[in-house]
């Protein structure tokens, strides 16, 4: 739910001027404010350029009005559509893995003003939103989850013009984000990053470069298996594919990184990489093999529409007393894939945590 109390953090993404909180039965006296009176609900208004920003299904768009080249698949229609975004359950298997390190990294405290960049369905920001004064989560795509635009101060919003005010906030995070960006858009996202971070706030990153993990022969056995699976037609990766073909991986490796960091005001405080060894047998075999068995089960008009339905029923049933017989082997799975991180993180992979500290 977006609430007034977050304005004092906000501004106008395209002159960071103010902005105006309007209910929708505020009288429209100023005739300079024609665009006003077009808007049907509640809105925010820049004090300066007179922008109407509407506030709508629990999310202000505060989007800039300049353009720019490079978008995301998510922004368009198809994501709304192929994304399973609706529903939000408990931290589990891979995502369980990154809020931990989120949490180990950044480590929350309660007078915190913290923002989501790249928020998606806005899990992140809602398993965390209590341990903090102010959760805000940001995104370019409207996905967001249901309990997400009830609970949280929703913003769609260009991560390379934030309508966040200089120097407001304490941390920053942004899990699967950066992998998606040009070099250009990266340095604009760093320097927006910057710029509304209090000075020594910190940035928490969980991204990937392209280099190769450390332990890839140990991964060897496990994608041929994969492989096997998925010509069989026993495990679809249809969605993951869909998501992959939007990654541009504009960073090569670490050091790339680090320089691209320095370069923009931070210092390198902390990181872990992951080897994903028991992550690639969980996820890639294991859980795979257990979605395509539900889905077979679930009501669908195509595969797609079946894989969303088996798992939203299976994040219904954990919600239930019945729920155990899911809860404790994607628990195990979790921890076991956690493994990957305390035994391997200091060997250079890929997929990478990083924390770095604004100078
Ligand atoms: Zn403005």
């Amino acid at each position: 739910m977006f609430s007034s109390k977050v304005l004092p953090l906000l501004c106008c993404p395209t002159d960071h001027a103010a902005l105006e909180f309007r209910h929708a039965t505020t009288p429209n006296v100023n005739p300079e404010q024609m665009a006003w009176s077009r808007v049907g609900g509640d809105a925010l208004m820049c004090t300066q350029c007179a922008t109407v920003y509407t506030i709508r299904d629990g999310y202000a768009e505060l989007l800039p009005r300049a353009e720019y080249e490079h978008t995301t698949l998510y922004a368009e229609d198809e994501g709304g559509h192929i994304l399973d975004y609706r529903d939000l359950g408990r931290p589990l298997l891979s995502a369980q893995v990154k809020n931990n390190l989120l949490n180990e990294f950044l480590r929350f405290e309660k007078n915190d003003v913290v923002l989501d960049l790249g928020c998606g369905n806005g899990k992140f920001a809602y398993w965390n939103r209590d341990k903090v004064a102010t959760m805000l989560a940001a995104d370019l795509a409207p996905w967001f989850a249901d309990r997400a635009r009830a609970e949280l101060p929703l913003l769609r919003a260009d991560l390379r013009a934030l309508p966040v005010r200089a120097a407001t906030l304490d941390k920053v995070f942004s899990i699967d984000v950066l992998e998606h960006l040009t070099r250009d858009d990266i340095a604009r996202v760093l320097d927006e990053t910057r710029r509304v971070l209090k000075p020594g706030g910190r940035f928490f990153v969980f991204s990937n470069t392209r280099e190769k993990q450390t332990l890839a022969p140990l991964m060897a056995p496990q994608q041929a298996v994969t492989r096997w699976l998925s010509k069989r037609g026993a495990v679809d990766f249809t969605r993951d594919d869909w998501r992959k073909s939007d990654h541009v991986k504009a960073i090569r490796t670490y050091e790339e990184l680090r320089a691209m960091f320095e370069g923009h005001g931070f210092v390198v405080k902390r990181v872990a990489f992951w080897n994903g060894v028991l992550q690639g047998w969980i996820e890639n075999v294991f859980m795979k093999l257990g979605e395509n068995y539900l889905s077979q089960k679930a009501r669908g008009e195509n595969k797609l529409e079946q894989q969303v339905r088996a798992r939203s029923n299976v994040r219904a049933a954990m919600q239930t007393t019945r729920g155990g017989k899911y809860i404790v082997p994607l628990e195990i799975a979790s921890k076991v894939m956690q493994l990957d991180i305390t035994l391997f993180g200091n060997l250079r992979a890929g997929p990478y945590f990083v924390l770095v500290e604004k100078q």
